[in-house]
């Protein structure tokens, strides 16, 4: 067969599948889901707390992971997109603002979505609580959104 003869299909799988979110990853959900609480690790070298939780210290290289401290549900909108598309994969329909939020107590900002709010409405510095979910997700999405305080 002669390449001028092959051709390419684009096209789009939908893989449903499952993944171990790691100790770290479980008992940070966990928190979220059982008792409303943020945690986030804690360099004591480097006094940097990271959220989302890293076992290791992204400054110093230090193992951190038995260093849970609790944070803020509440933070600062540091920055942020509008994300204008929909597709089954997005968690809610568009438009809606896409974040990075520094909660209070935490010093790495956590990506999540900001509602409850006109996307035109959103700035940076705003301040922001988080609304957790009613029921058990068991993802990131355990905090459903963030919305303005
Ligand atoms: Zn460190």
């Amino acid at each position: 067969m002669d390449l001028k003869d092959c051709f390419v299909v684009e096209a789009k799988m939908a893989l449903p599948n499952q993944f171990f979110v790691g100790r770290i990853g479980s008992r940070w959900i966990i928190a979220m889901r059982d008792q409303k609480k943020i945690m986030g690790l804690r360099c004591e070298k480097c006094g940097v707390t990271y959220v989302p939780p890293r076992e290791q210290c992204h400054r110093c290289w230090s193992w951190i992971a038995d260093n849970w401290v609790e944070v803020g549900t509440t933070g600062e909108l540091v920055n942020y997109t509008v994300v204008r598309y929909n597709d089954k994969h997005t968690p809610k329909k568009a438009p809606y603002v896409l974040g990075q939020i520094r909660l209070a107590g935490a010093d790495t900002p956590l990506t999540h979505i900001v509602g409850d709010v006109d996307p035109a409405d959103v700035y940076p510095g705003m301040k922001v609580q988080a609304v957790f979910a009613d029921g058990p997700v068991n993802t990131l999405m355990q905090i459903d959104h963030f919305r303005p305080l």
